[in-house]
């Protein structure tokens, strides 16, 4: 005799697994914010306080507010058209960089923050502007590689970058053939400057603020602390200082940098309450962090050491064994 079974009950198992796998995800995510929030107010107590603000260590520049990317976990992929198609003017990019050089800046310079550096023509004449107001300065771009080829990677090398870092992202784990091209032709003449991750397209990563399109919504604000407004400074194309990485609209303003300096702005009173109230682990203090499930910290250093490049040896052997809880 022949069974039929209906397609329903033949795809049973497959949806239980489905269904399974969901429920483990959600209790996963959340017993890691508990985990990751205990760590961040821990490190916060360690290591950081209030009233004694060392220097950025890092600042983003967002030189065009574009990207060519579809990644599902960031508002500024293409498909959303989340923001208009704006560039940073030349005098603004030299305000801040001329900022910079007269702080003798030796952290990190970004040419980016969430959108796509190599959208901006003006790229490689920027780095080299900055290489040399900016010796000491690390520089770093960060892309998709869509746009990159061989000729432009080398430009920006020879002009000073110290870091060109690709997010190769794709469902099926192939390099994109331009990137393959740069990764031998070009890479290995300039060693340990040139980084390639792989990506997935699929990947769920932070609510980032709430603005992730693929991100989770969090019942009630966390109780964590949060390393971001000690450590990274955030401009936008139009010389507005947001909060972090994850203001994606620029809607918590700390200041312009076309009225202020940005030591001024680093230490103003917008910022110094933001820090305040997280060092404490009160993220109701805006609608962002109230939003927000980063844990909270990338690294332990403090940002006086962070911005020396330095780190203590206990310091990083206690940086390892956080890294490693975080991981469950
Ligand atoms: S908690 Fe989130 S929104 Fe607030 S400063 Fe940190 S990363 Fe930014």
């Amino acid at each position: 005799m022949e069974i039929h079974l209906s397609n329903t009950l033949m795809n049973l198992p497959r949806r239980v697994d489905a269904e399974l796998r969901q429920v483990l995800d959600l209790w996963r995510y959340k017993a890691r914010l508990i985990i990751r929030s205990k760590i961040s107010l821990y490190v916060a107590k360690k290591f950081y306080k209030s009233d004694k603000i060392e220097r950025f260590s890092v600042v983003e520049i967002e030189l065009r507010s574009l990207c060519n990317g579809t990644c599902p976990f960031c508002a500024a992929a293409v498909q959303y058209k989340s923001r208009p198609d704006k560039f940073m003017t030349d005098d603004m990019f030299r305000k801040i960089i001329n900022d910079l050089s007269e702080a003798d800046y030796s952290g990190r310079i970004c040419f980016y923050i969430n959108t796509e550096p190599l959208l901006d023509s003006r790229l490689a004449d920027f780095v080299e502007y900055s290489r040399r107001s900016c010796p000491k300065a690390a520089l770093h771009v960060m892309t998709n590689g869509i746009k990159l080829t061989n000729e432009l990677g080398k430009r920006l090398l020879k002009n000073g970058l110290d870091l060109l870092e690709i997010n190769n992202y794709s469902q099926d784990g192939l390099v994109r053939g331009n990137v393959k091209n740069f990764m031998s032709d070009v890479a290995p003449l300039y060693p340990g400057k040139v980084r390639l991750n792989m990506r997935s397209l699929n990947v769920v990563l932070n609510n980032r603020a709430g603005s992730a399109p693929n991100g989770r919504v969090l019942k009630k604000p966390l109780k964590a602390f949060c390393q971001r407004p000690w450590d990274k400074m955030m401009i936008s194309v139009d010389g507005i200082v947001g909060l972090c990485e994850h203001d994606f609209y620029f809607s918590e303003r700390m200041g312009k940098v076309s009225e202020n300096r940005l030591e001024d702005i680093w230490n103003s009173t917008e910022f110094k309450k933001v820090r305040e109230h997280l060092i404490s682990g009160d993220r109701t203090v805006n609608s962002l962090c109230s939003s927000c499930d980063f844990h909270g910290y990338r690294r332990i250093a403090n940002p006086k050491e962070a911005y020396a490049g330095v780190r203590s040896s206990g310091k990083r052997v206690l940086e390892k064994i956080l890294i490693l809880l975080d991981r469950i």
